[in-house]
């Protein structure tokens, strides 16, 4: 990135175009440059939506001419994951079924960022239906690493978070149903919060697992995932999942230090299968903490290491139901066949993707009445234990610490061939899904030049704990103001 409009951060482009020094036109322009010149290399984007941005920042600038007082994200340009809902544009969720999809309403993440004055620049590309660790399996193309060409950006909000690595976008949004915020912001150094289950309204996010989905901000600093969760958060009468729990002043805690801050780390459950140079970089950012004042103390999460197994039967058990819709009567596509059966069937087979089919039949076989005792009943059952771990091990610690992953970025096609190999790499993830509780990663250094991520977990509705423990983090390092070498200028 150079030292142009694109390298700015939410807060400060939001500060200056308030001020009236920097206007929301000339920053959209600057993006939309920037992401005309990337998307050749990157394949980050499903739909550049240039006119309308320039419409809207437009329209801002004139507001502000005219007295309106500056929203928190006056300006700040939004990448928005193809799962988000917007009125009258194509969202495909990466998928073919999808393909000539034009919802009639706007989802409410993305309408309350709009409303904060965010402008949105375009829709990225994912894993189909937000199925994948890779964004290997959009049924349109495939994302690069801003780090590394040859390397996957992780997924399945892969194009989101290579976005923002990439200065296209200061912020964007994503959806985190087993890591997918998480695991490609720390695949591409950067800031990736999923909140707590419920405190961001779904109300227009394609349903990939409804009891584990939830929405969240990449940025490249917490400072900003702290401004835009204050925009993002809070109850919705669109969405009975959304929680009637206050919102406080993110940013506050943004000034709070960790000086006797207990950071819990279940060890026993890192032990197996990190990389050495993850953990290196894991063991640092501790150091750095307990530098900072913070004490690091041991906690069991002994359920943790069924994780894996158990979102694997409830996230597919899930997404077979919410994926029946798709049956070429109500949605997208419809496949050209005599006879109503021949005509879902069809439709379903030339609509869904290898992975989106896996995921379907083994959901719809673990809730078959034969096996729905031994394995979905089961699951439920190990995902009261893993939550009840984590309400032992908050009482001991306030932030519970891990890396996000297991090791940094694999190269494009190196576990497409394997699934479990996939699924493996949301070991350290997935258990917050099954608890419902907020997750951070943030970037905690490089290991051959690409970045390691580090996640923290708090107590449900206690996102204020992560914004102030990764601002204290980020105050004492800077390997979030590191960028990609992507050899650009704009
Ligand atoms: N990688 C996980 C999966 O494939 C998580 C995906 C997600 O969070 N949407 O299900």
């Amino acid at each position: 990135m150079s030292g142009g409009l694109t390298a700015l951060g939410a807060a400060e482009i939001a500060s200056r175009v308030a001020a009236r020094t920097l206007s929301a036109e000339d920053v959209a322009r600057a993006h939309l440059d920037r992401l005309a010149l990337l998307e050749p290399k990157l394949d980050a984007f499903l739909q550049p939506l240039p006119e309308r941005a320039l419409a809207r920042a437009r329209q801002l600038d004139a507001e502000l001419a005219a007295g309106r007082p500056a929203p928190p994200l006056a300006g700040v340009p939004l990448a928005v994951k193809d799962v988000l809902d917007i009125e009258g544009l194509a969202t495909t969720c990466g998928s073919r079924i999808l393909e000539s999809y034009r919802p009639p309403f706007t989802a409410t993440a993305v309408q309350r960022l709009e409303a904060a004055g965010a402008i949105v620049i375009g829709k990225t590309n994912m894993d189909e239906f937000a199925m994948g660790s890779s964004t290997e399996n959009s049924a349109y193309k495939k994302t690069r690493n801003p780090w590394d060409l040859d390397r996957v950006p992780g997924g399945s909000s892969g194009g989101s978070a290579a976005a923002v690595a990439a200065g296209i976008a200061p912020i964007a949004l994503g959806s985190d149903t087993g890591g997918s915020i998480r695991q490609p912001a720390a695949f591409c150094g950067i800031v990736g919060l999923k909140p707590t289950y419920g405190r961001v309204s779904r109300y227009g996010l394609v349903a990939f697992a409804s009891s584990l989905d939830q929405v969240g901000p990449f940025t490249r600093s917490v400072e900003d995932a702290a401004r835009v969760a204050t925009s993002l958060c809070g109850w919705d009468a669109q969405d009975a999942t959304s929680a009637r729990q206050a919102v406080p002043d993110f940013e506050a805690a943004l000034r709070e230090d960790v000086k006797g801050l207990r950071i819990g780390v279940p060890w026993a459950f890192l032990e197996k299968g990190v990389d050495a140079a993850v953990m290196e970089r894991f063991r640092a950012a501790l150091a750095a903490f307990e530098a900072a004042g913070a004490r690091v103390v041991d906690v069991a999460l002994p359920h943790a290491p069924h994780a894996i197994a158990t979102y694997y039967i409830v996230a597919t058990a899930e997404a077979s139901s919410n994926l029946a819709r798709y049956d070429g009567v109500r949605y997208g596509r419809r496949a050209a066949a005599a006879g109503l059966r021949k005509m879902y069937g069809d439709t379903r087979d030339a609509g869904f993707g290898p992975e989106v089919k896996r995921r379907i039949i083994l959901g719809t076989f673990v809730l078959s009445s034969g096996y729905y005792d031994a394995y979905y009943r089961r699951a439920q059952q190990v995902r009261t234990l893993i939550r009840r771990d984590f309400d032992a091990a908050f009482a001991a610690c306030d932030v519970i610490a891990t890396p996000t992953s297991p090791a940094p970025a694999f190269r494009l096609g190196e576990k497409t061939g394997d699934p479990l190999q996939m699924y493996l790499e949301d070991i350290f993830t997935v258990p917050a899904n099954l608890a419902g509780l907020p997750g951070l990663s943030l970037p905690c250094g490089f290991t051959a030049g690409l970045p390691v991520g580090l996640q923290l977990l708090a107590r449900s509705f206690d996102e204020a704990m992560l914004f102030r423990a990764g601002a204290a983090y980020q105050r004492v390092t800077d390997h979030h103001r590191q960028s990609p070498p992507l050899g650009e200028q704009s």
